[in-house]
């Protein structure tokens, strides 16, 4: 029988929760915008002044950040997923994911290599280097919201396998809802700083 998602969250993990999928959307987004909050001239990367213009929407390291911030993601996960989809596979995605996905899964969740990455974009891209980081933002925040097992993020790999035993994110409503209450408060915080001038 041919495996027939019947929603975004069937789709994602098999046939866990709607839930689980809701959680999994929060925390792309929550990738997305620590990105931009840190590593962004908007955000706390353009210290008090932030961005000139003052429009975050026209800030293009916003965009490169919120980029970066997904990188590891889309290049081991969403692409898999998506011929995983489109070719109609049976089963469940996250079940299935192993081989050459999960060894690249392994090392664009290395900090190892977001960092190298960043070096190189330093040398030869310098106004991309601090929207560059969210990439090593995203390995620092997937160490701590993924436990042991497949998904756990190897933060020297492949030189270590070693890894924080993290809270799995999409077990625990309350971590998500901890992640995003911190999220807020920096930009309620960056918010603030810069008004107090
Ligand atoms: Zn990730």
């Amino acid at each position: 029988m041919i495996y027939r998602a019947k929603t975004a969250g069937d789709c994602v993990l098999g046939r866990q929760s709607a839930r689980q999928s809701g959680l999994i959307c929060m925390d792309v987004l929550a990738h997305a915008l620590y990105g931009a909050t840190l590593c962004s001239r908007s955000g706390l990367a353009g210290g008090r002044r932030g961005n000139p213009g003052g429009r975050w929407y026209r800030d293009i390291t916003v965009l490169w950040a919120v980029i970066f911030g997904l990188a590891p993601d889309i290049i081991s996960m969403w692409i898999p997923f998506l011929i995983h989809t489109l070719s109609g596979k049976e089963g469940i995605f996250f079940v299935h994911y192993d081989g050459v996905w999960l060894e690249l899964y392994r090392i664009v969740h290395s900090l190892l290599i977001s960092l190298g990455v960043s070096a190189v974009i330093f040398l030869v891209w310098r106004s991309g280097f601090i929207p560059s980081l969210a990439w090593t933002v995203h390995i620092l925040c997937d160490a701590v919201s993924h436990d042991e097992g497949k998904f756990q993020t190897l933060l020297f790999y492949p030189l270590s396998d070693w890894g924080i035993r993290g809270i799995p994110f999409w077990r625990h409503l309350w971590f998500t809802a901890a992640y995003w209450a911190v999220l807020l408060a920096l930009i309620a915080g960056i918010i603030l700083w810069r008004k107090k001038r």
